[in-house]
């Protein structure tokens, strides 16, 4: 399969199978101001050289689970939690077996539905809208930076290029979900605090219709050591002060709120 097929396939078509690489019962991080069941899908279409969730991003990570599995954990943490988060990788590469868990921890569990999507697939993000309480989308870069979203994302620029209307689309499908997290990450000598003002003048273009609760998140680059690429494993995390100032900066140019999230102070509002 060459690598432009690869990157727009779906992974799993059966409704009742999902790739998976674990879950955790409760998480304090992935949707702001909530708790969550957190579920890691396996896969992404994308390449980021700094992520941090890499092995189970290329799919080294992996187990084919019947979405009764899943349902089962999330009852044990009944009460416990306000959202089922659905992060990666990438989620929207199986939407089919997505969507039958969302709706049934909507319909049945009673708990509030979250994913966290690149933005590659505003087409998965329709079907899903209805069935959404939350999403966390990443704007990577400034959008009209076609040479550095290329490098954050690890693609070509000819690939970058038909991936970015689409993150932009996607922004505009999620402004009908109730919550909306725009997130970008500080990724060292990839993102500094000029493209994160770039990024916030990019949002306030496209968000100003909005019918929910939109913010725009700062997040802080973590050198983890489940990053494959080395050179990434050994920078520094940013400086908790250049994220606030970044935020700052960004708060300036925006009409919604902006947040930022460092290890050493969680998320603070800017
Ligand atoms: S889009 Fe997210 S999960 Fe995919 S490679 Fe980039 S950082 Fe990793």
């Amino acid at each position: 399969m060459s690598l432009r097929n690869k990157i727009f396939s779906q992974i799993s078509t059966d409704e009742s199978y999902i790739y998976i690489a674990g879950w955790k019962e409760v998480s304090l991080v992935d949707v702001l101001e909530h708790t969550s069941f957190t579920l890691w899908t396996s896969f992404c279409n994308f390449n980021c050289p700094w992520c941090s969730n890499s092995i189970l991003a290329r799919g080294l990570e992996k187990q084919k689970t019947h979405i009764n599995v899943v349902i089962e954990a999330l009852k044990r943490t009944y009460g416990f939690v306000d959202f089922f988060h659905v992060t990666g990788g990438e989620p929207t590469l199986q939407l089919r077996p997505l969507k039958r868990l969302l709706k049934y921890s909507k319909e049945n569990l009673g708990l509030k539905t979250s994913i966290a999507t690149n933005g590659s697939n505003p087409a998965v993000i329709r079907k899903l809208k209805e069935v959404l309480d939350h999403i966390a989308l990443d704007i990577k870069a400034p959008l009209n930076n076609v040479e550095k979203y290329s490098k954050v994302i690890g693609l070509p620029q000819n690939l970058t290029k038909i991936f970015i209307p689409r993150i932009i689309e996607s922004v505009k499908v999620s402004m009908n979900i109730p919550f909306v997290e725009l997130r970008t990450t500080m990724v060292p000598e990839l993102i500094d605090v000029e493209d994160v003002v770039n990024v916030a003048d990019d949002i306030e273009k496209i968000v100003s219709k909005s019918y929910g609760r939109v913010v725009f998140v700062v997040q802080q680059f973590i050198p983890y050591e489940n990053i494959l690429n080395e050179e990434y494993r050994r920078k520094p995390r940013t400086s908790p002060e250049k994220v606030a100032y970044a935020a700052k900066e960004a708060s300036k140019r925006l009409s919604i709120p902006v947040y930022y999230r460092t290890l050493e102070h969680g998320t603070k509002k800017a």
